[in-house]
């Protein structure tokens, strides 16, 4: 559920994650690496029946004051996978054949997957919005995934969003309190 809307899902009024501010959640995105590890291989052990009720819980009370508007980071370093729907999606929105739109802006992985030439997104505009957002791939959609039914089934990226994703970090944090306690 990236947010970068024009429809404001987030309000600007209570954001916290200033531009300033991203250098600050590295710093504690990197702190957390070693215990999000442990979170993560504990919650794969252990299959917790309430882990998506805890985790859909911190995903709305992350969102309540974080404001995508004023973040983007994951629109700036890293790209979604697009599909072939999303391909057509996002070329239709541009008045572009899928062919076109895929050379011009596309290319495969060492994955096989079609992503963005560069990053930040090429889609990305200087206030943050997404130019594309009503035509943006799926994982645009559902990013970042913490939000998901079943979410023992993204644990790993999860772990990854958590250097990525000021809200994951904050889930992480508040997951670790219940799940890491001796
Ligand atoms: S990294 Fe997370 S908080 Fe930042 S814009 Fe993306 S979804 Fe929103
Ligand atoms: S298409 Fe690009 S700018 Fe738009 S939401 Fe996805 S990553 Fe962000």
């Amino acid at each position: 559920m990236c947010a970068i809307s024009k429809t404001g899902f987030h309000s600007p009024d209570h954001s916290y994650l200033c531009m300033m501010d991203i250098q600050s959640f590295h710093q504690r995105a990197e702190k957390n690496r070693v215990s999000n590890k442990k979170l993560i291989a504990k919650l794969k052990r252990a299959k917790p029946k309430d882990l998506d009720e805890h985790t859909h819980q911190f995903h709305e009370e992350a969102f309540e004051h974080i404001d995508c508007l004023q973040c983007a980071n994951c629109c700036k370093t890293t790209s979604p996978i697009f599909y072939q729907k999303d391909i057509e999606r996002a070329a239709a929105h541009m008045r572009m054949k899928p062919g076109d739109f895929l050379q011009k802006y596309l290319h495969m992985d060492e994955d096989g997957d079609f992503v963005v030439n560069h990053a930040p997104c090429p889609f990305l505009d200087g206030e943050n919005y997404c130019t594309i957002y009503d035509g943006r791939p799926t994982a645009c959609r559902e990013y970042p995934h913490t939000n998901r039914k079943k979410v023992f089934q993204v644990l790993d990226i999860t772990e990854k969003n958590a250097l990525i994703c000021p809200a994951v970090l904050e889930i992480t944090e508040k997951l670790k309190k219940i799940y890491l306690q001796p």
